[in-house]
């Protein structure tokens, strides 16, 4: 469905992505792993068409930059301004005016989808209240809200997990197998290493270099977690980054 050819991404001169090629199917739960700076955020941004790239971005055969409203995007917390002046209901909106453009009012169909996303979210009578006054998990599943009015094929979701709290990781955990079940892609992004990600059908490897793409226990093991976790530590020595994790025992 979603397939990637070649792709690479350059910051002025560093290179953050090199000849990323990887699919992703209908129905599958992809987690997407690495250390900071790994070029997650990048990856996700060029699959929307935020960042400049060389490479092929093809959903259903034709560039994905073309069918935009098919990919839902939850981005990364620490890349939102959350001082932007909107409340939670605004935010949620947005996910309908991505289709419709600014200049139309919401129609109460669209107004209705976007009542329903917040109410699956826990969030409906919280919406009057502005972004930023939120809890980091509350903000959270205002932007799984949004992803969910949007009635994407492909949702995009940048450490979704990270800084929450346990009741918005147990509500996004049943969405996304929900949404499994209706054949949608996720694609998720997360940069510690743990037992959580048993959770995912397939794991993607990143450090600028995609170093592995299999299921959760082929790439769970200790040769991958040096390759990817302890050359981040030798080559990017600028970057804050997290501690080594603790080899725990399936990655026998
Ligand atoms: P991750 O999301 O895995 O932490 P990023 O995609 O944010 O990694 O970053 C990958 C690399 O690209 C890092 O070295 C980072 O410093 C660099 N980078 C990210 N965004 C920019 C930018 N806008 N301009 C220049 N360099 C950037
Ligand atoms: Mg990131």
């Amino acid at each position: 469905m979603l397939d990637i050819e070649n792709l690479s991404v350059n910051y002025q001169r560093s290179l953050a992505l090199e000849a990323v090629s990887l699919q992703l199917a209908p129905g599958e739960l992809v987690g997407l792993i690495g250390p900071n700076g790994a070029g997650k955020s990048t990856l996700i941004q060029a699959i929307l068409g935020l960042v400049r790239y060389q490479g092929r971005v093809l959903y259903r055969g034709a560039p994905l930059r073309w069918q935009r409203q098919k990919v839902a995007y939850v981005p990364q917390r620490s890349q939102i301004d959350w001082d932007y002046p909107a409340t939670a209901w605004t935010v949620a909106l947005m996910s309908q005016t991505l289709a419709a453009g600014w200049l139309h009012a919401p129609t109460p169909q669209q107004r209705g989808r976007v009542r329903a996303a917040l109410e699956r979210v826990g969030m409906a009578t919280l919406s009057h209240r502005p972004i930023g006054q939120l809890s980091g998990g509350q903000q959270q599943r205002v932007f799984l809200a949004r992803a969910l009015a949007q009635d994407a094929d492909l949702f995009l979701l940048d450490e979704p997990f990270t800084g929450i709290d346990k009741r918005t990781e147990a509500v996004m955990l049943e969405i996304f197998t929900e949404l499994k079940t209706q054949g949608k892609t996720l694609l998720v992004s997360c940069h510690e290493w743990g037992e959580a990600l048993q959770r995912y059908d397939r794991l993607l490897l990143l450090n600028g270099r995609l170093l592995a793409n299999d299921k959760p226990q082929a790439v769970m093991t200790l040769e991958n977690i040096r390759q990817a976790y302890g050359e981040a530590f030798r080559t990017m020595p600028d970057r804050q980054m997290s501690p080594m994790p603790t080899p725990t025992p399936w990655a026998s």
